[in-house]
């Protein structure tokens, strides 16, 4: 049986990906995780006990707990999704950034890189998948995508992290002939995300009656993807990409921020009615959109991310199963039907404030 590690695995896409790969593939899945406040067990109980599933609570910055676990479990595959993901809390503190995105992700290469000189694989035997981000392309005006070749232009100090993250993969395949992949996907939703994040947020705060803050003017843009085609689309590229290719991986979902909460507090109204809420009857509100607030734009907000995904879509057969208003409306279902997660994951360290200011 090979075995996949999963980095960042207790986070969102990680715990999906987890899920999606216990089901769909018989490898042994041992997840590596430090368990930052956006890391939680919590997020991986219905898998806890599975024949195939291990855990281990490790730092990918800490160079001899990596050494250790590529000798342990000689894995056949890695796929790194540990990271400081949250822009705000990268302006409020770049360096964590720094030390995760970059100096992790390069402590990962020279395991792998150390690990293989010792034991060489046989052709295919291993690969090394990068998960990375549109945002290291920078903004888009209001035509054209992000392809491959775009140029790296990052404007957030976790934007330009992941993208010093990067170069150092390709390097690394192209100096050392480390088979490794690189995926630049769009903004992910679904199930087991960070409150923190827009839809969760937005979610759980039109539900207690609390204000729904829009940054700006609402009128930024993002390319939306449902986290299962995410999972779907890196599994493929693990299967089907060719080492030390890059494949940007999109939604084809492009919306406004106040398009999204205009639809989220729209699925709300049918789905948990304001007459029906305490929250909202208490304060005499009829719909959710009445919580809607503008505030103070994030410093560096980059206007527009647009994925061209052709890449992925001719060399690895993959395509988004769900549109938007599908996954949004289960989105939205399971974060009414999980309250006890959200209020786990929040617990002591996260009040749903505003950062990065
Ligand atoms: P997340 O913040 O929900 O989870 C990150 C996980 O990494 C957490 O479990 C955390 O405990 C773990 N982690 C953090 N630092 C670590 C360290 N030093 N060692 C080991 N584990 C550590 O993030 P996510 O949204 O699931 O994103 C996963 C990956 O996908 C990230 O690399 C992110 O940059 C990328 N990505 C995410 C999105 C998105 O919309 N969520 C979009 C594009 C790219």
């Amino acid at each position: 049986m090979s075995t996949t590690i999963v980095t960042g695995g207790a986070g969102f896409i990680g715990c999906n990906f987890v899920r999606h790969l216990l089901d769909h593939t018989e490898e042994r899945v041992v997840v590596v995780d430090k368990l930052t406040y956006a890391g939680n067990l919590e997020s991986l109980a219905g898998v806890a006990d599975h024949p195939r599933y291990a855990f281990v609570q490790a730092d990918i910055a800490d160079r001899d707990a990596v050494r250790g676990l590529f000798a342990e479990h000689s894995p056949s595959t890695v796929v790194n999704f540990a990271a400081e993901t949250h822009v705000d809390r990268s302006i409020d503190d770049p360096g964590a950034f720094v030390q995760t995105n970059v100096s992790g992700t390069f402590e990962l290469l020279e395991a792998a890189r150390v690990h293989l000189r010792e034991r060489p694989p046989l052709d295919g035997e291993f690969r090394l998948l990068h998960v990375s981000t549109d945002e290291v392309y920078g903004t888009l005006g209001p035509e054209g995508a992000f392809s491959e070749t775009t140029p790296y232009a990052p404007n957030s100090p976790y934007a330009a992290s992941k993208g010093g993250a990067d170069p150092l993969v390709r390097a690394y395949h192209e100096t050392y002939g480390l088979p490794v992949l690189l995926t630049n996907c769009s903004n992910n939703y679904g199930p087991y995300q960070y409150p923190e994040k827009l839809i969760p947020l937005m979610i759980l705060n039109a539900v207690e009656g609390r204000a729904l803050p829009i940054y700006g003017d609402g009128s930024n843009v993002r390319d939306w993807l449902f986290v299962e085609d995410h999972c779907e689309g890196i599994l493929l590229a693990l299967r089907k990409g060719g080492a030390g290719e890059k494949y940007n991986i999109g939604g084809g979902s492009e919306r406004t921020n106040l398009q999204v909460v205009d639809a989220l507090c729209a699925i709300l109204d049918e789905e948990l009615p304001a007459s029906e809420n305490p929250a909202l009857a208490e304060r005499g509100l009829a719909t959710y959109a009445a919580l809607k607030s503008f505030v103070p734009d994030r410093p560096g907000h980059d206007r527009r991310y647009a994925i061209d995904a052709t890449k992925a879509r001719t060399e690895l057969g993959w395509s988004p199963a769900h549109d938007f208003e599908g996954g949004l409306r289960a989105t939205v279902r399971w974060y009414l039907e999980n309250r006890q997660w959200c209020d786990a994951v929040q617990a002591g360290t996260y009040e749903r404030e505003r950062l990065g200011l």
